[in-house]
C-alpha cells in the first residue's frame, strides 16, 4: 500500500520530497495543497509539473475519506457526517455551529476498546487506530462540503485518543501548525477516559489544548461500574494526573459527567463530586446521557438535572449542563455509525 502523504508533518514531508531530489520550496507547495487548500488528489496541484505529480502519485496516496451520509439537524445548527475510509471502516464526525465559531467533533479510532457501559462506540468493539491524515481530513472534508471555516476542534468522537497516542499527538501538531489549518491549540479539546501514563505524557508535550476527563462516577467503585478502564487506573491516580496536567500547562481541566437517571444523579453523588472537584481549579460539564438503543440507561428529566447542577453550583463548583445538540440526528455518540455497521463494525 502506498504511504499516505497527508500523515507526514512538515519536517517529514520536506525530507521525503528532498529524498526525491526535489527543491525544498516544492514541499512547501505540497504541504499547502494538502493542509491549506485541502486537495483530495495530486491532479489538483496545478503549480507542480505533471511529471512531479505523476511521481508523487506513484509513491504516495491521499487516503480517501468518502462521504456516505450527511444529516442536518432541524433542531439546531448541527450536522453529522458519516465517512467511509479506504478499507471500508466507517467513522463519524459532527459539525456544531456556535456564536463563537464552528467546531468539529472528530473520531480518533474506528471503534473503541474502552467499553464504557453507556457509550454506543463501545458496542462494535475496536477495529483500528486512525492515522493523523484520517483525523485531519474529517475536518478538511467538512470545511470543503460546507464551505465554512472550522475554528474549534473537539476530539470527542468515537475512540480513545490517548489509546492512539502517537497519531493523536501528531494530529494536534499538524492541526495547529501555521503552515496548515492553523487552529489555535486553545481552541482544541481532547477528551479521555483516563489513561494515566498518557495524560502525564500529554502534560509534557508543551501543548495548550484543553484536557477533558470523563469522570462519570463520583467514587472509584461507581466509576468502575460504568467504565472498565477504571479497573486499571484508579480514580485517585487519574485525578493526580489531571492535577499534573493543570500544573504543567496552566490549562484548567474540564471534567465530564454523563448524568444517568437513578445511577449517578443522586444527592450523594453530588456531594461526592463536590468533594473531588472543590479543591481543584476546573470546570464540570454535565451531559444528560444520550440513550443508546442497545442500553437501557435514561437521562434524568430536566428538573432533576437542574437540581443536581444547582447543588454543585451552590458548593462553589464551576458547572454547566451541556446543551443537547442534534438530538434528532442520531444524537448519541457513535449512533449514526452503528446504524451502518454490522457486528464487526464494517460496512454492511
Ligand atoms: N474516549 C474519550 C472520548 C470519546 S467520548 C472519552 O472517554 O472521554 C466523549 C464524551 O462523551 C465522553 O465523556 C464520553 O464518556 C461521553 N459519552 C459517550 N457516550 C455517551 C452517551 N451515550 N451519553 C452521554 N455522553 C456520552
Amino acid at each position: 500500500m502506498k504511504k499516505d502523504i497527508c500523515s507526514f508533518d512538515y519536517k517529514e514531508l520536506t525530507e521525503e520530497i528532498g529524498a526525491m531530489g526535489e527543491q525544498p520550496f516544492r514541499s512547501r507547495q505540497i504541504y499547502e495543497w494538502l493542509h491549506v487548500k485541502l486537495a483530495d488528489s495530486f491532479d489538483e496541484m496545478t503549480n507542480l509539473s505533471k511529471g512531479l505529480r505523476e511521481k508523487l502519485s506513484g509513491t504516495y496516496q491521499i487516503s480517501p475519506i468518502e462521504l456516505v451520509e450527511r444529516q442536518i439537524s432541524k433542531a439546531d445548527p448541527t450536522e453529522k457526517f458519516l465517512f467511509r475510509l479506504w478499507d471500508g471502516n466507517m467513522i463519524e464526525s459532527v459539525l456544531m455551529r456556535h456564536s463563537y465559531g464552528n467546531s468539529v467533533c472528530v473520531s480518533s479510532q474506528a471503534g473503541c476498546r474502552m467499553g464504557c457501559r453507556f457509550c454506543a462506540s463501545a458496542i462494535g468493539g475496536f477495529l483500528r487506530n486512525l492515522t493523523p491524515s484520517e483525523m485531519l481530513r474529517q475536518i478538511y472534508r467538512i470545511q470543503k462540503i460546507t464551505g465554512e471555516r472550522v475554528s474549534h476542534v473537539v476530539v470527542m468522537g468515537t475512540g480513545e485518543p490517548l489509546d492512539n497516542y502517537e497519531n493523536f499527538v501528531r494530529f494536534i501538531r499538524m492541526l495547529s501548525d501555521d503552515r496548515g489549518l492553523n487552529i489555535s491549540q486553545r481552541n482544541i479539546t481532547a477528551s479521555t477516559c483516563g489513561i494515566v501514563p498518557n495524560i502525564r505524557r500529554l502534560a509534557s508535550e508543551g501543548f495548550q489544548i484543553t484536557l477533558a476527563l470523563s469522570l462519570h462516577g463520583s467514587s472509584q467503585e461507581k466509576r468502575k461500574k460504568l467504565m472498565p478502564v477504571a479497573k486499571k487506573y484508579e480514580l485517585q491516580e487519574v485525578l493526580e494526573a489531571c492535577d499534573e496536567y493543570f500544573l504543567k500547562t496552566g490549562r484548567r481541566v474540564t471534567f465530564e459527567y454523563s448524568l444517568i437517571a437513578g445511577v449517578n444523579d443522586r444527592p450523594q453523588d453530588a456531594r461526592e463530586l463536590t468533594e473531588i472537584l472543590k479543591p481543584r481549579n476546573c470546570h464540570l460539564n454535565l451531559i444528560p446521557v444520550n440513550p443508546v438503543r442497545e442500553r437501557d440507561y435514561r437521562k434524568p428529566d430536566r428538573k432533576n438535572a437542574a437540581v443536581f447542577k444547582n447543588k454543585l453550583e451552590k458548593s462553589g463548583i464551576n458547572v454547566t449542563i451541556r446543551r443537547e445538540r442534534g438530538s434528532d440526528i442520531d444524537g448519541a455518540c457513535g449512533q449514526l455509525r452503528r446504524r451502518y455497521t454490522a457486528a464487526d463494525g464494517r460496512t454492511r
